[in-house]
């Protein structure tokens, strides 16, 4: 059973929840990478192996998600992402596993492999995807969809937001500090410093710093920002913040009321470059070096920029005793066998770009 409901068991009885993953993830000292920047306090979470499908770090949102979804009875579920979503796929890959379609409205975004081999996999996983230029053009014809299925089939699909970042959702990174803290307390970490992870739609961070919190660590969660700012800030933060406590303490009124103040939401904002997907040279070097040394495969778009902020931090602050935890999100499951040999003429032809147009600059020599 998960650390949140062993604890509250209200919230196992009222909380919907199915386990499509595996827990706990693993936890790695970084003892290589530890020489090369010099620390040995370096350790790595891996949620990248959080499901036997297809891991990272929409498994733990999906539980509750896709839980509620079949609770209420669902047969469709519908996502928003850019077009080389992991959140769209991971969702596509566990919807097709519980019996649920698909369906993902995708919005363009920067060319790199990995959204060839999303795309693909989405497909094989029997998603209905759908591509739009910019967020306003989608509006429209998604509404004029959700009408005709609601006419046609009675319901509407089941709507999980972009990143699965409700308040249900980051439940899961809630759970997954109460996880970490079982690992503390079991002795295969020593209690963290500070932990490093990404800020997209920010369930994960949230999630996190209410879990760690109300399971009693002094670990700070250090959040380094990947998506425009208009998305990823402070004031949201610590919205998602209170409405995800305000959630939980609905089911049980038992649970630690944790707070959190402006000055306490580290977020670091010199390592996304610009861009939403746009790779760096330093998040890229980051990728290089993760993978010569510990052999940990991270993309461009999240975990190497993420990673650029936690080797700057190692090697910049003088805080060589700190312990610092690397929270991986990224997929380490390989499925190049499931697609290979998948034509991507059978997607919609507004995909055949990603595979007709060459990658971005920076994708072009990253052999992850
Ligand atoms: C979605 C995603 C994130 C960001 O998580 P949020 O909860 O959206 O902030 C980080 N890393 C990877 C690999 C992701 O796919």
């Amino acid at each position: 059973m998960i650390p949140i409901f062993e604890q509250y068991l209200l919230l196992k009885e009222r909380i919907p929840y199915f386990q499509l993953g595996e827990f706990p993830t693993p936890i790695k000292h970084l003892r290589y990478l530890g020489k090369e920047i010099g620390s040995d306090y370096l350790y790595l979470k891996d949620d990248g192996l959080s499901g036997q499908i297809y891991g990272g770090n929409k498994i733990r949102k999906l539980e509750f998600l896709l839980g509620d979804a079949l609770r209420k009875g669902a047969k469709e579920v519908l996502t928003v992402g850019f077009a080389g979503s992991n959140h769209a796929l991971a969702t596509a890959v566990y919807a097709q596993k519980l019996g649920l379609k698909s369906i993902s409205i995708l919005l363009a975004q920067p060319n790199a492999q990995y959204v060839r081999r999303n795309l693909l996999l989405s497909h094989v996983c029997g998603a209905e995807i759908h591509h739009f230029k910019k967020e306003m053009t989608a509006y429209i014809p998604t509404t004029i969809m959700l009408i005709r299925k609601k006419m046609k089939q009675g319901r509407f699909p089941y709507i999980i937001g972009p990143g699965g970042s409700s308040p249900l959702g980051t439940i899961g990174y809630v759970n997954a500090g109460f996880e970490l803290k079982e690992q503390v307390v079991s002795g295969l970490v020593p209690e963290p410093d500070k932990v490093f992870v990404a800020l997209g739609t920010m369930g994960t961070a949230v999630g996190l710093t209410i879990g760690l919190k109300a399971a009693g660590l002094k670990t700070r969660v250090v959040s380094v920002r990947v998506a425009d700012v208009k998305y990823a800030n402070k004031e949201k933060f610590v919205k998602l913040f209170e409405k995800t406590l305000a959630l939980i303490l609905s089911f049980d009124s038992s649970f630690p009321r944790v707070e959190i103040a402006d000055e306490e939401v580290d977020i670091r904002q010199d390592f996304f470059g610009g861009q939403y997907a746009g790779f760096t040279e330093q998040g890229m070097a980051a990728v290089k070096l993760l993978a010569k040394s510990e052999g940990i495969r991270l993309d461009g778009t999240y975990t190497g920029k993420t990673m650029a902020a936690f080797i700057d931090q190692v090697r910049g602050h003088g805080t060589k005793n700190e312990v610092i935890l690397f929270w991986n999100t990224y997929n380490a499951i390989d499925f190049s066998d499931t697609i290979r040999g998948v034509d991507y003429h059978q997607l919609p032809c507004c995909f055949h770009q990603y595979f007709e147009e060459e990658v971005q600059p920076l994708d072009k020599n990253n052999s992850e």
